[in-house]
């Protein structure tokens, strides 16, 4: 019987390079955060997630000024790619509202995340945005256990997000009446749901009106106005309950 007792007590490190037997330092940042945050050295057993549905058990193997050389011993867990891949556009947000909620599509299995130019944003791009949030996600799948690495994009014009294709595509729309059916949210396996919500100034008429035109169904969240950042969280809640759960995602 293996001495690893329990996944939950080995640190996780990313190492897109890992596969069986492979010996590799391991890049910087995961380098810095084993020896001097988790204090580990020779000998210590961790986990090496390679962020394209794999994990390994891995042995640190020495360290040497600032390099963490690693020998990956096997496969540890495995998961399968997405058969549902669930896409959320976002419009650009203010303050740090955008990597909670990168950090949450993460644990959500949203498959892209989408960043979409719209009129009425209030916020503007900041420098390394995409950086940002890719390490924001990567971070993400680490804590959660999430094997596969999300997908960003953007940001886009919103007539090129309202062009996407998908089997489904949703617009959160403050102005819709329509009571919502969660059912709505529901795709097959290998199919496509596009989720698309606003900014805090909401959508112009002339953008809600190409959403339309190309295939969407607006939707409700709710008689009272939800803040951007509520309104995309309660998307991925639904797409999530309606999609995962119960089908061992
Ligand atoms: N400033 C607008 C509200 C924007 S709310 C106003 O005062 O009317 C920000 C975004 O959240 C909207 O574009 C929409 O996508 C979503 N949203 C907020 N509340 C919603 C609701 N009750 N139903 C559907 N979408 C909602």
């Amino acid at each position: 019987m293996d001495d690893v007792r329990s996944e939950a007590s080995l640190a996780r490190f990313l190492a897109p390079e890992a596969a069986p037997g492979k010996r590799f330092p391991l890049n910087p940042e995961e380098a810095h955060h084993l020896r001097h945050v988790l204090r580990l050295g020779p000998g210590a057993k961790i986990l090496l997630l390679d962020t394209q549905g794999k994990e390994y058990l891995a042995r640190v193997e020495r360290t040497a000024r600032r390099e963490v050389w690693v020998k990956v011993e096997k496969l540890w867990r495995q998961e399968p790619p997405f058969t549902k891949e669930i896409i959320l556009a976002l419009p650009l947000l203010k303050r740090d509202l955008l990597g909670f909620l990168v950090e949450k599509a993460v644990e959500l299995g949203i498959h892209t995340v989408v960043l979409m130019e719209t009129q009425r944003s209030v916020a503007k791009e900041r420098r390394n945005l995409r950086q940002k949030l890719e390490r924001r996600a990567l971070q993400a799948l680490k804590q959660c256990r999430r094997l596969w690495s999300l997908h960003l994009e953007g940001p886009w014009p919103l007539a090129k997000v309202a062009r996407m294709e998908a089997h489904k595509k949703l617009v959160a729309y403050e102005r819709e009446e329509n009571p919502l059916s969660p059912a709505s949210f529901n795709i097959e396996n290998h199919q496509r749901l596009l989720l698309v919500s606003g900014p805090e100034g909401g959508f112009a008429p002339e953008e809600i009106a190409l959403f339309y035109t190309q295939g969407f169904e607006s939707i409700s969240l709710g008689s009272y106005i939800l803040r951007a950042e509520t309104a995309a969280f309660y998307l991925m809640c639904l797409a999530h309950s309606q999609n995962f759960l119960g089908s061992g995602n």
